[in-house]
């Protein structure tokens, strides 16, 4: 995944009344800013500089180009001097990027000895940011603000959280979910509004038969699999039963297959994400399990049971997690441990965990499955890592969508589980286990959730800021009356 390919475009703000010397001493600045940016391996995206942005009519020309062009992601603004916001309305209002207004300066210290109304004159962010970000506010756009002194790392890592948001923005605008068989019976939280996803994220989110599936399936030969089996074994550690002439490695050279054809109608499709039913496997031997596991480690975005938000959401962290150190996996709360002083959730799923997460080597197996009525199915079993980690999930309300996000510690499992043949984590979600659950039943949270250990609330937040989502965001400082009201204020702002 190669999030270079993503343009920022840095439009610096000024105005004509200043005169050539200060307009040629703002755009050197923006230019020297944009190689620094550029050069720094902290910012995934490629800053792409604009001419300084000085009459209403070269403002919305920008804009409209911005718009035009499919390598955009993004638009960074900065006012350098003052720039009256009257000359951003026309631009503003066509705009359909995400924004990010940048409020720095280029100077970092004031040059207490030499300062003098020139340098006031050219340096003047402190206040033609304010007004620049009043139109923002007054238009009730959507943006991100990062203050702060452009060379240091802080304001950059906000930027980068803010790029790679976008990055994943775009990639969804380019994407199609591939749903394979529709949403588990009677399920509520799984639905949703397709057609409200594809206005508001640009996802398709469209179906394809279980049959065109395993008409792929059935004519992916026996050698194509036995060569992804070295694969696998050259990665994974394998149960005894897996190995050459193993009584169970039929199992896994079948999971191994439906990787191999999943991947090529993924291809074919152009789908960045999938999802599978345990109710519709019809002609397939098995439930997709370590195929599902296979390709969510190579960037595919996975949903269980048709959970197609969640598919989606997991593409979108896997975009936004590219390159960065931990995963990011579909996850599902399973079950409690309620012992005072080690209060902790056991998270899951039947199968499909990304082994992205994975504390070690994970290790393959087959185990019956008691749901579903198909073969043994092979998956990968292992630990999550622990560590600091979220869990984010996308719902449904009917009319628009809302974003959860709890912020979670993930522990290291002291106890062995030799029965549970599954991947799992088990993590202290914030604040504490009742609170947090309190928190996220309140908000109408599902029990499917994409878990990453490589992203912080942050992005999540800034996804949601761009894609005009709620978002909630349940932390160390969460309270489960004052998050009630939250939510009921929402409704009232969301409901505009
Ligand atoms: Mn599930």
């Amino acid at each position: 995944m190669n999030l270079k390919k993503y343009e920022y475009w840095f439009i610096v703000g000024s105005q004509d009344l200043y005169g050539d010397e200060t307009l040629k001493q703002v755009a050197d600045h923006a230019r020297i800013m944009t190689e620094e940016f550029n050069s720094d391996p902290v910012l995934s995206g490629t800053v792409v500089l604009k001419p300084t942005a000085i009459t209403p009519q070269a403002i919305r020309g920008l804009f409209e180009e911005a718009n035009a062009s499919n390598n955009c992601a993004g638009i960074i603004t900065w006012m350098h001097t003052f720039s009256p916001s009257k000359m951003w309305i026309q631009g503003l209002a066509l705009n359909r990027r995400p924004l990010l207004h940048l409020h720095t300066q280029f100077n970092r210290d004031i040059p207490w000895s030499s300062i003098d109304m020139d340098f006031m004159n050219l340096n003047q962010s402190a206040h033609g940011d304010r007004e620049h970000g009043y139109i923002h506010t007054r238009m009730r756009l959507p943006r991100k603000i990062v203050a702060g002194f452009w060379q240091d790392t802080k304001p950059r890592r906000r930027i980068d959280v803010w790029m790679r948001a976008a990055a994943a923005r775009k990639d969804g605008m380019d994407s199609t979910v591939l749903r394979l068989g529709d949403n588990m019976r009677e399920v509520a939280v799984t639905e949703g509004d397709k057609v409200e996803a594809q206005i508001r994220l640009g996802w398709q989110v469209n179906t394809w038969g279980i049959g065109d599936l395993a008409a792929r399936y059935a004519k992916i030969s026996d050698d194509r699999a036995e060569k992804l089996a070295e694969e696998y074994a050259a990665r994974y550690e394998l149960a005894p039963e897996l190995k050459q002439d193993g009584k169970a490695r039929t199992a896994m050279l079948e999971q191994a297959k439906i990787e191999i054809a999943l991947k090529e109608m993924l291809e074919a499709e152009h789908a960045g994400a999938f999802t599978t039913t345990f109710q519709d496997l019809h002609g397939l031997p098995q439930l997709p399990g370590l195929a599902c596991q296979r390709l969510m480690e190579q960037g595919c975005g996975f949903g269980a049971e048709g959970d197609w938000k969640q598919s989606m959401l997991t593409r979108a962290a896997k975009v936004m997690a590219a390159g960065l150190p931990g995963g990011v996996s579909f996850m599902e709360d399973y079950t409690y441990h309620f012992e005072p002083g080690k209060e902790a959730a056991l998270g899951a799923h039947m199968l499909e965990v990304c082994p992205s997460i994975a504390d070690g080597r994970p290790r393959i197996e087959v185990h019956p499955l008691g749901i579903g009525g198909k073969a043994d199915p092979a998956r990968m079993v292992f630990d999550a890592a622990p560590g600091p980690a979220v869990l984010a999930t996308l719902i449904d309300l009917g009319g628009r969508f809302r974003m959860i996000v709890n912020e979670i510690e993930t522990i290291k499992i002291e106890n062995a589980m030799p029965k549970l043949p599954v991947a799992r984590a088990l993590w202290k979600p914030y604040p504490n286990l009742s609170d947090a659950a309190e928190a996220w039943i309140i908000s109408g949270g599902t029990h499917h959730s994409v878990y990453s250990a490589a992203l912080t609330a942050e992005y999540f937040r800034d996804w949601a800021e761009m894609n005009g989502i709620e978002f909630v965001l349940i932390d160390r400082d969460t309270k489960p009356a004052r998050l009630q009201d939250e939510l009921r204020r929402n409704d009232a702002y969301w409901s505009r």
